[in-house]
């Protein structure tokens, strides 16, 4: 796909791929081979019937293609972009063996952009019918409880959807950045979703504002918690309290939810220096890397403690940061960070790594060689190590499971919980995992909170 020149694209925070104009998706769709048993549809977790949408595109029917789409995903704008197509149904389909597999992601994001620039929303969106009566709560308005609320909106259950920040999407809008997922697209898709019948209520953070007690005696029948994976991890490591040091989820806040790059037309200042180390090497961990450079760092380094076959992040984020000019420290581990008399980062102490034995993951496990200890001149230090569940809610929750690490305990066929009228899904129960995955989760509840509140 074609897209910004990588010299201009770190002087703005634009979409970085352009998209398919209508030619090159007729083009790409035409290779599909419309297989019989498709493989590709096995391989997406909303079960979209692939072949049937590049079908409709091949023949120009392009509004066919988005409502085939959207019988099944009610975010195909953001699924295109930021789905690892390359994992999942991209990975299963058959021309793959010949080394180029149908571009099956950039096809939906062409369907999806279509119908955002030529068709009337009102003409394809279907209208809430009147609700039965018996209300859902879905807390956390994150892609897991977004997908939840529409599937029970559509069954004509009453859905209040309480979402903690000022804006829906959680990941969508507060972590992934505009240039991969442009916000517009996020809140249009979103209102859309809303349309169903929704009663999206913002700034109410369950746990705080109201308990799942108070939802039930207001007379709430069941429960949907979606509320992500949004406490950041830290290493423990001296000098992570200095000015200058961020969790990837504060310094991923700042700059896309309350616009930093805009400052001063958005008053959240951000600064960052020349240097940058971000320590970590997933989705989060590029795309503070990229959002440091775009705000203007000098140098910034990837510190990870594997080398590039053990990165968890997708191949295309790792190829743009490169592209951009991310420097990747392979193989090291950052140990101490050194302040100076105002308390603020001056140098990031590392050590370097050879690869041991496979750890639980499967992947090798970094070994520190000795003596190999050397410093880094640094201004500012992000941490990307992951995320756990935030405790706010789950506190409040009496008697509920949940697992070591604080995850709720859910029915992998059902999402339900011990609690019997709690049910949850995405990040909050797997850990950070993908928005197609938390979207899967929704979905699924959405068809077991049906049967549950139908005996
Ligand atoms: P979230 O998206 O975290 O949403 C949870 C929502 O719940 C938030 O809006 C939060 O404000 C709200 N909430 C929390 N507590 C409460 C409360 N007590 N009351 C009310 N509301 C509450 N996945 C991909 O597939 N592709 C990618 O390219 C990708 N890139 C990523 C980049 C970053 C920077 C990050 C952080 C993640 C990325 N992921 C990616 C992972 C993906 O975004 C998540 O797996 C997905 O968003 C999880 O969805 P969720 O609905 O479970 O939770
Ligand atoms: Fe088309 Fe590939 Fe799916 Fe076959 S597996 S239908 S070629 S996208």
């Amino acid at each position: 796909m074609r897209e910004q020149d990588p010299k201009e694209r770190i002087k703005n925070f634009n979409e970085v791929p352009y998209g398919y104009n209508e030619d090159e998706a007729v083009k790409e769709a035409l290779r599909c081979l419309q297989c019989k048993k498709p493989l590709c549809v096995k391989g997406c977790p909303a079960e979209i019937d692939i072949p049937a949408f590049i079908k409709a595109i091949s023949e120009t029917r392009f509004n066919d293609a988005i409502l085939i789409i959207k019988k099944t995903n009610n975010l195909p704008a953001v699924c295109g972009r930021v789905c690892p197509q390359e994992d999942q149904c991209e990975k299963l389909c058959v021309l793959r063996r010949k080394g180029n597999p149908i571009n099956i992601g950039n096809l939906e994001r062409f369907a999806a952009d279509w119908e955002l620039k030529n068709k009337s929303q009102k003409e394809n969106t279907v209208l809430a019918k009147d609700c039965k009566g018996t209300k859902i709560a879905v807390i956390g308005a994150g892609p897991a409880g977004l997908a939840c609320s529409a599937d029970l909106a559509k069954m004509g259950y009453c859905v209040t959807l309480f979402e903690a920040l000022h804006k829906p999407g959680g990941v969508l809008t507060y972590g992934i950045p505009e240039f991969r997922l442009p916000k517009n697209i996020v809140l249009k898709e979103v209102e859309e979703i809303e349309k169903l019948g929704i009663d999206l209520k913002y700034n109410y953070v369950i746990g705080k504002i109201k308990t799942i007690d108070k939802l039930r005696e207001q007379g709430f029948k069941a429960f949907f918690i979606s509320t992500g994976a949004g406490l950041p991890y830290f290493m423990g490591m001296e000098g992570e309290n200095l000015n200058g040091v961020y969790s990837a989820n504060e310094f991923l806040t700042r700059v896309n939810l309350m616009k930093a790059y805009k400052f001063p037309e958005y008053d959240t200042p951000i600064n960052i220096g020349k240097k940058v180390a971000v320590v970590g090497a997933g989705n989060v961990a590029m795309d503070s890397a990229r959002c440091a450079l775009r705000l203007g760092a000098e140098k910034v380094y990837i510190v990870y403690r594997r080398t590039e076959d053990e990165m968890p992040a997708r191949i295309d984020e790792i190829h743009h940061a490169k592209a951009e000019g991310v420097e990747f420290y392979l193989l090291t581990s950052p140990v101490k960070i050194i302040g100076d008399e105002k308390g603020e980062v001056k140098k990031l102490v590392c050590l370097k790594n050879k690869l041991g034995t496979p750890d639980e993951s499967g992947r090798r496990r970094p070994v520190p060689i000795e003596g190999s200890e050397f410093e880094m001149d640094m201004d500012t230090v992000i941490i990307a190590i992951g995320n756990g569940p935030n405790p706010i809610l789950l506190d409040t929750i009496k008697g509920i499971k949940l697992t070591r690490k604080g995850n709720i305990e859910a029915g992998t066929d059902t999402g339900q919980t011990n609690v019997e009228d709690i049910f949850a899904g995405g990040d909050i129960v797997t850990g950070s995992a993908t928005v197609i995955a938390a979207m899967g989760a929704g979905k699924i509840s959405a068809k077991a909170i049906d049967q549950y509140l139908n005996g």
